[in-house]
Formats: C-alpha cells, structure tokens, sequence
C-alpha cells in the first residue's frame, strides 16, 4: 500500500499476507494516539479474539510526538518517543490477535489541517481494503481536538465509500469525555467484559504513558465497571465492563447530514430530559 508517509508502519502479527490481512479484516478501528483504540475499540477487540471469521484491525493516525514524558523517558528525543509509542501500539496489536496494524506516522497539526486531505486519502484506500463490517471512531463531543480532527478525517473518508462498501455499523466512542450522559435509547452499548485479563493488559502495556502519571489502565477498567452497574438500577449487572458509543451509522449513510447538527440533536434530547424531570418537581 503507498501511504503519503514514506515512516508509515503496517504490522501484521501473525505474519501473514497483507492483502490476506486486510481481506479478513471485519471490524476496524481508527484512533488518533498510540493506546486509543485498546481504550475505546476493546468491544471489536474481544469480539474477534481467538475467532477464525472475524479479524480486528487497527489504524492509528498520528505519531504522539508531543507526549510528556518522564522517568526512564525524561532524556528521550521526540523521535525516541516515536518509536516507543509505535512499539507500543505494536505490542497491543500482537496481544490483542490483531489482523493489521497501520501506523500512519502524521504529526497532530497536520491531521487538524482542515486542507490537508493526506490522511483521508490513506484512510480510504485502508477502508477499501478492508471492507470492514464495522468500524469504531472518536465520537464528535470528545474534549480532545486531535481526537476530533481524526474523526472528521475518518467521516470523510468513509463518505467517499460507494454504497454497497460502506461498513453496516460505525460507532463514535469514549476516550476523553465519555458518553454517559446520552439518553439511554441513544446510546449504543458496547459490551467489554469478555477476557478482562486481556482487556487490562491491552492498556497496561503502554508503560510511557502510565508512567508519566496517568493510570490509563485503571481508569479505563474503572470506566468500563461504573458505565455496567449505572446503566440501569433495576437490573442485577449480567456485563462487568461496558463502553458506550454514537451510532454513527447515518452521518455515512447521507454525506450530507451536518456532524455538528447531528451531534448537538443528542445533546438537545438530553437537555430536554434534564428539564422534564425538574418541571415535575420544581
Ligand atoms: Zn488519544
């Protein structure tokens, strides 16, 4: 595949073909950073772990160059930081039974360049390729730019699809700001509690993150658990870990929904909610 980035990476865990790779490939994930996907595609991760007709492939976008960094990687260059995260990612697309792993090496700023159509174009030529049943995003209210640059990127490369290659279902998910206060008819639950001995190595393993201070691991854990036993009080807790997630689905069904309309008639429904219970109270 001809990436724009000549430092693109493309790992195939179990060294098979690439083009075997991408054709087994039923669920697919597109995240910003190094540990995005592990944190909000673990649904699509586990869903296909240990199956022979389902395949989980990953795609993460920017390099984290700008990441913090202390302990044993205070002395470390931008570019040594590069390759940690990479190795990284590499290591979670080797535990977690990963079809691809594609790297694709753009610095944030490039990605939040709304005229830089690179990134798009990589990601079509990935979609195509892969003809993925079902696809994991960012989700439009995240708090992160860079996570909603890649999201946009992602939206527009999936438009670009034909019809009959568009995946059945695409879901914007939780990393930074999760999605808890959605209606609950709106949300879409992604049930995370198969493998949880995996679920928490996938995101343990990414050791320059959580030792600049940041128990990703546990939080993530710690999420996926409140998200289970909030979601309904009258029910006893039959999933341990869920994530939730936007359905997605129709902003590439009609390219010309607006994602800002879209997104906000979620949070009008919620508002909505909000008031309805007070005025029968206040
Ligand atoms: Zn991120």
């Amino acid at each position: 595949m001809n990436f724009n980035k000549t430092t693109a990476g493309t790992f195939v865990p179990d060294g098979s073909d690439l083009n075997e790779a991408l054709e087994r490939t039923t669920h697919l994930g597109i995240g910003a950073h190094q540990d995005d996907l592990e944190i909000f595609a673990y649904n699509g991760i586990a869903a296909c772990y240990g199956q022979k007709d389902k395949w989980f492939s990953g795609v993460t976008v920017t390099n984290g160059a700008g990441s913090s960094r202390i302990g044993v990687y205070e002395s470390y260059t931008d570019e040594e930081m590069i390759q940690v995260r990479a190795d990284e990612q590499n290591k979670a697309a080797f535990v977690g039974d990963y079809s691809v792993q594609f790297q694709l090496d753009y610095n944030s700023s490039e990605v939040k360049d709304t005229q830089n159509p690179a990134a798009t174009e990589d990601l079509t030529q990935i979609l195509e390729k892969t003809g993925a049943s079902i696809v994991y995003l960012h989700n439009p209210a995240d708090k992160h730019d860079t996570h909603i640059a890649v999201l946009a990127k992602s939206i527009a490369a999936l438009r670009k699809l034909p019809d009959d290659k568009k995946p059945q279902k695409v879901y914007g998910c939780e990393v930074w700001r999760d999605l808890d206060w959605m209606l609950d008819t709106d949300k879409s639950v992604l049930n995370c509690s198969k493998y949880e001995n995996m679920a928490q190595s996938l995101v343990a393993l990414y050791d320059s993150q959580i030792s600049g201070g940041k128990r990703y691991d546990l939080a993530t854990a710690g999420r996926r658990l409140a998200n289970a036993t909030y979601f309904d009080a009258h029910s006893s807790d039959d999933a341990t870990a869920l994530t939730w997630a936007m359905d997605l689905t129709p902003l590439v069904q009609d390219p010309t929904l607006s994602v800002k309309d879209y997104t906000l008639e979620y949070i009008d429904r919620f508002k909505a909610d909000v008031g309805e219970k007070l005025d029968r109270l206040f």
